[in-house]
């Protein structure tokens, strides 16, 4: 298990991964790990790590794109509160990074709740310590693919009101949803029970990556679990159909409403790994979806 467990300013830092969690296999990279690494976590094994590298010999700008697209997270979350968002769903959760979607939901509203979903039992053992930090969180430990499970989970009714706006986030979760397993079908199994007025934020992994980019990561998923499907800008604006797309739309993240005056990147060079990111709001929900 995790040797040591602290709260470090409201986050969660974690001194030193000694053992797996029961069924992890330490042979097998996980996202939520690699993630971990590239934004300079601890909680990764070494085939993650491996992993990582392989990456980012090829894409060296993969922490950054990391980073970026866990500054556009925070952004659309802050964006959403603002707009008087007070609940949040935050699919494929990540391993806890500070500050997370409840610090920064409740730094502008304390009330708002926040539940937090992932199948990945490192991810659930965090979300453990989480949870002891009371304060309207709960998280759950469950596949995206199954949506309706996700709804009807008790501890989603528990602190989701359907019948209220609801914040969905599927940041950075998307691109490991095959065409088969229909990203559309489990957004619009959500959008069918969220109220008009509900927001969902995208980011993706994005088809117009740099080739090399590209070649890696499907060099790297032939021999791990770790499959992205990269999406075209076009595949990735139908998936927020039931949704008006807010402004800018659909952009490199590092570009979503960056408006804080600190730029990320000298010249703005794009990255090698092109990751998206787009907030849209749920105007007219319609009933009986398409799963
Ligand atoms: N949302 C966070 C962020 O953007 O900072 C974390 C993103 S991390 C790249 C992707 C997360 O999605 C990982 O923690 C992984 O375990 C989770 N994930 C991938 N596929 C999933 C699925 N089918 N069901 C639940 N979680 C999934």
């Amino acid at each position: 298990m995790i040797n040591a467990l602290a709260f470090v300013d409201g986050g969660v830092a974690v001194t030193e991964l000694e053992r797996v969690p029961p069924g992890v296999d330490p042979s097998v990279p996980s996202s939520a790990r690699v993630y971990d690494y590239l934004l300079g976590g601890k909680d990764n094994l070494a085939v993650d790590r491996a992993f990582a590298e392989r990456l980012l010999a090829v894409a060296p700008d993969a922490r950054l794109a990391a980073r970026a697209n866990r500054d556009f997270l925070i952004r659309a979350v802050r964006f959403m509160a603002r707009l008087g968002i007070r609940q949040f769903i935050e699919l494929g959760t990540g391993i806890p990074t500070f500050p997370s979607v409840h610090e920064t939901a409740h730094a502008i509203a304390p009330e708002t709740t926040v539940v937090y979903v992932d199948y990945d039992p490192v991810v659930r053992l965090h979300a453990e310590v989480l949870l002891s930090s009371g304060k309207n969180v709960t998280s759950v430990q469950a596949d995206v693919r199954r949506p309706r499970d996700i709804i009807e989970d008790p501890e989603v009714t528990r602190l989701i009101d359907f019948s209220e706006p609801v914040g969905l986030l599927m940041v950075g979760v998307l691109h490991f949803v095959t065409d088969e397993e229909d990203p559309a079908g489990i957004i619009a199994e959500f959008a069918d029970r969220m109220a008009a007025g509900s927001h969902l934020a995208i980011s993706h992994a994005m088809a117009e990556s740099a080739p090399e980019a590209r070649a890696q990561l499907r060099t790297a998923a032939a021999d791990s679990p770790i499959h992205s499907v990269l999406r075209s800008h076009d595949e990735v604006l139908a998936l927020f159909n039931r949704f008006e797309l807010l402004d800018p739309g659909l952009v490199p993240v590092q570009n979503w409403r960056n408006d804080d005056g600190l730029p990320l990147f000298p010249d703005n060079e794009p990255l090698r790994i092109r990751i998206d990111g787009a907030v849209g709001r749920l105007e007219r929900p319609e009933t009986g979806g398409s799963r």
